[in-house]
């Protein structure tokens, strides 16, 4: 669905790729374009198409400049890091303004997004302090030992357009932290909230070849820089469809790979829950970002005894949502990011309808003044839903909830595990045991108690489990055993050969 936006053949003045300390245009001149969601007339810019051999030359720089990036002390990279947090917050409302502009988050969104990567860079400048490792007694006399982290290489970094600063810098700031340096492939989609994020680094004072920027389309550029056999590891966030394609590949060269793809997330609201609370998570959750972010709420899990009363203040909460322009500050649904991802939502309609679901408000393309040169969507509320239908299944990425009603909190849990996915959930109830039981049975990487399925915070490790992601952690500490790798060091200083488990049994 990447694609949508990036068709146009009119050449603007070109934005371009970040190689090596140097901005450089496509060698074959080709550009993809980037336009407003809100109103397509209005152009962004144009930006390399890049192929293999853009990717090339930044796997290249990025090899170069690793030789002398891996010695820079932990501290004085992080030192560097939090130069980089200086500029983004010099620059958070000019790049929220364009964030908002290129993919359609209202501002208040957007300025959160800049805030993210904000956050992340201060938080992993810290880290450079502390970027420790164990020390230990070794089982035999005069003898040292202890385990130290040591950077990976190149790292290719694939993310998508929902959070076009945020992500890249969820992966960047880690990995430059461990001594690695970057290749970002940034999302068709966003390739100039791409482009302001490395600008802001470079100028930060990221020494060149350190983190390269190649803009491109997923099949060329990204599939480019899966396949490089320079790059050790690939970091990846974005549709369950392209994370397995580049496991697959990543697989084949045991090649290092973290994926963080989609999900199908739940709320749960109990009997004894509070109820204003409840909707103001479920109106947050679902239709934040017009739907379109991996944590949306996209099934709310109601107890029978709520649920026509919750069902009808949500409808009318839903409907007097202000969808349009996301720049202006009083509307709350932006649209959606491409002509493709309108007709995906589109296409659910017509699914849920079939699958016997019942429509209880939205359904359509948004319409009124304003809005017929943008990908507006209604908010839609799906009440009546069982689940096993493709919409309580499937991630559809837009405002889109399914109202499942439920007896208990063990059959809440059981739906809400019920689907191949498991990143973020969460419950509302006045019941401490209750609650904690939740914590324990749900299958998510995230749980919130009394709070929407979105709102990760960068020192808290972030991702799912089961087809949601393989088994890595962004964010927090956790994104260290990412970016670097393990070295155990045995230092004998006995002066003889020493027999590990045969000098010394236990
Ligand atoms: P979405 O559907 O959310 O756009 P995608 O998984 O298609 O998610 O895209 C996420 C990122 O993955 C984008 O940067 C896109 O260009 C990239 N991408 C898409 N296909 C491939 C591929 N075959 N190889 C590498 N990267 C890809």
């Amino acid at each position: 669905m990447a694609r949508g936006k990036t068709a146009g053949a009119k050449v603007l003045a070109p934005g371009l790729n970040y190689i090596g300390g140097e901005w450089l245009p496509d060698e074959d001149g080709l550009v993809l374009e980037s336009r407003n969601p809100a109103d397509i007339r209005e152009p962004i810019g144009s930006f390399p198409n890049s192929r293999l051999n853009e990717v090339r030359a930044a796997v290249h720089a990025a090899k170069q400049a690793f030789k002398t990036w891996r010695l820079v002390p932990p501290p004085q990279r992080g030192a560097l890091i939090r130069r980089c947090a200086q500029v983004l917050r010099d620059r958070k409302e000019a790049m929220a303004r364009l964030m908002t502009r290129e993919m359609g988050k209202p501002l208040s969104e957007a300025r959160g997004d800049v805030q993210e990567a904000i956050d992340c860079a201060e938080y992993y400048a810290g880290e450079g302090r502390r970027w420790f490792g164990e020390t230990t007694h070794s089982e035999l006399p005069d003898k040292f030992a202890m385990s130290v982290r040591t950077p990976i290489g190149v790292c290719g970094m694939i993310t998508p357009w929902n959070f076009p600063v945020a992500i890249p810098s969820w992966k960047i700031f880690p990995a430059l932290l461990c001594g690695n340096t970057v290749v970002l492939k940034p999302a068709e989609d966003t390739p100039a909230c791409g482009a302001a994020f490395v600008k802001a680094l470079a100028d930060a004072g990221i020494p060149a070849g350190v983190v390269n920027l190649v803009q491109g389309i997923g099949e060329e550029a990204g599939a480019a820089l899966v396949n490089h056999p320079d790059v050790a590891l690939i970091s990846f966030t974005g549709s369950s469809y392209t994370g397995s394609a580049i496991a697959e590949a990543c697989g084949k060269s045991l090649k290092r790979c973290s994926l963080e793809m989609g999900g199908k997330n739940a709320q749960i609201v109990m009997d004894d829950a509070d109820l204003d609370l409840a909707l103001e998570g479920a109106l947050w959750g679902a239709f934040g970002t017009a739907g379109q972010r991996c944590t949306a709420t996209s099934r709310l899990l109601l107890h029978k005894k709520i649920h026509k009363t919750f069902v009808a203040k949500l409808v009318k909460a839903a409907k007097a949502l202000r969808v349009g322009d996301p720049l202006d500050e009083r509307n709350q649904v932006g649209p959606l990011v491409n002509q493709a991802q309108l007709d995906r939502v589109s296409v659910y309609m017509d699914v849920a309808r079939k699958d016997g679901a019942t429509l209880r408000c939205g359904g359509k393309r948004a319409t009124g003044p304003g809005l017929a040169h943008g990908y507006f969507f209604q908010p839609t509320i799906f009440d009546g839903v069982t689940p096993e239908m493709r919409i309580a299944q499937e991630e559809i990425f837009g405002p889109v909830t399914s109202v499942i009603e439920i007896g208990s909190l063990d059959e809440a849990i059981a739906v809400l595990n019920g689907t191949k996915y498991g990143l973020s959930s969460s419950i509302y109830t006045r019941d401490v045991n209750g609650a904690f039981r939740a914590i324990r049975d749900i299958e998510a990487g995230i749980t919130y108690v009394n709070g929407p399925t979105i709102g990760a915070e960068v020192h808290l490790p972030f991702g799912g489990v089961k087809n949601t992601g393989n088994g890595h952690r962004e964010a927090g500490r956790s994104a260290l055993d990412i970016f670097s790798e393990w070295k155990s060091v045995y230092v004998d200083y006995s002066g003889k050969l020493q027999k590990a488990q045969i000098d010394v049994q236990a």
